[in-house]
């Protein structure tokens, strides 16, 4: 049995260049009990579809965009073999098997520094165990490469002599996107020590509650909106949402966010490679998405709220491009969604239009129609509902007829 482990509160800057699961958290172990070894990883690496080592599975350990630490969140996540999220029927499977565990073992003596790379060897009664710690950063960092125009991404925020540098201000919000964020822009990408913010994953996440929308990262949106920046965005604690603003805070659901980065995926090297298969998006995500998959003639999906819903789609070969309302989006390039993938989407369709975020939307929705979305979590809010239906649905259907 081969399994990837992954843990969020620690921070592993180590190398590796083994394609693993998608598995989110700051260090990672990978168990493989043929050989009694043990693997540990950053977080972030490519689909188990990509993977010799033919992993079962990853355990996450992860708070996501709860806030986390010793007196608050601690999760755990379950990805298959296919890097993607489990399944119900496998996590019932597992919550079965928990009924009948009657005792564990523990070695309590074996110290593991995983924050250095390298290879540590144990005894473990007359068996040799061997945990091994790399680093995916590198992995994901190549990966992206392979994904993206990185010479464009980097003219477009360099500047050239038609267009001034595109200012952004990514913020990791101390989770565990920081060492790849720190790679991707400062090193890749040659961005300026400013353009990050927060990119230390801490156990607590420094007290944040990292979860990237306009209430938990209001911090990067007043920086944005008072600072000269074309650009930001924000990933939760695991990295796996994302949100994007551009000047002046300009703010882009994640519905809208969706469908602008289906209409553009021509501008991305690897949608051009693989063409432009279908689209999806949760149930209770806008349809703005939808008016896109018509007007390419793309097959568009609906699913229930939930990423596994997605991976069915991706193995069948009929998915590109989804999303969700709760600020994940993603592509068939893992079983996952991805934050930094999105902000880096969303920088080459940016780079190829010359356009400003808000110019891109108006655009988009000048093209294509508009869905106005908002999130109401409370059921006290039925009137506000009931308001939206009355008040904004006929301003909608007038609004269709200028085509905005
Ligand atoms: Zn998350």
């Amino acid at each position: 049995m081969k399994m990837i482990f992954s843990h969020p509160s620690r921070n592993v800057e180590a190398v590796s260049s083994f394609p693993l699961s998608y598995v989110r958290g700051s260090g990672a172990q990978l168990w493989d009990a043929d050989v009694d070894k043990k693997y540990v990883t950053k977080h972030i690496s490519k689909n188990i579809i990509l993977n010799p080592y033919c992993f079962m599975g990853g355990i996450v350990l992860t708070a996501s965009h709860n806030p986390g630490g010793i007196n608050n969140d601690f999760g755990i996540k379950f990805n298959c073999s296919n890097g993607g999220p489990a399944p119900d029927a496998t996590t019932n499977d597992i919550y079965n098997l928990t009924t009948t565990i009657r005792e564990y073992k523990i070695v309590p003596d074996i110290q593991c520094n995983i924050d250095n790379i390298g290879v540590s060897r144990f005894k473990v009664g007359d068996k040799e165990f061997v945990v091994e710690v790399v680093d995916s950063v590198k992995d994901y960092v190549e990966y992206m490469k392979s994904i993206f125009d990185f010479p464009k991404i980097k003219a477009l925020l360099q500047g050239t002599e038609q267009r001034k540098p595109f200012k952004v201000l990514i913020d990791s919000m101390n989770g565990v996107t920081g060492p790849y964020v720190k790679r991707i822009f400062l090193e890749e990408l040659n961005a300026s020590d400013g353009s990050v913010r927060r990119v230390v994953p801490l156990e607590d996440f420094g007290g944040a509650h990292p979860d990237p929308n306009l209430t938990y990262a209001a911090d990067l949106v007043n920086e944005v909106k008072n600072g000269d920046f074309d650009f930001g965005a924000a990933f939760d604690g695991d990295g796996d949402r994302n949100m994007i603003i551009g000047r002046n805070a300009f703010f882009v659901t994640p519905s809208d966010s969706l469908a602008v980065l289906a209409s553009q995926l021509q501008e991305i090297p690897y949608f051009r490679s693989t063409g432009v298969k279908g689209f999806a998006r949760s149930m209770p995500t806008a349809a703005a998405v939808d008016r896109v998959a018509e007007a390419l003639g793309k097959e568009m999906f609906q699913v229930p709220t939930g990423w596994k819903y997605f991976g069915n789609l991706m193995d069948a070969g009929r998915l590109s491009l989804c999303g969700e309302e709760s600020f994940g989006t993603g592509s068939d390039h893992v079983r996952e969604k991805d934050g930094l993938w999105a902000a880096l989407a969303w920088l080459s369709v940016l780079a190829a239009s010359g356009k400003s975020v808000e110019e891109m939307l108006v655009a988009h929705w000048q093209k294509y129609g508009r869905n106005y979305f908002t999130r109401l979590v409370d059921i006290t809010a039925r009137p506000v509902v009931e308001g939206f239906c009355r008040g904004w649905l006929p301003c909608y259907r007038q609004r269709q007829d200028y085509a905005f």
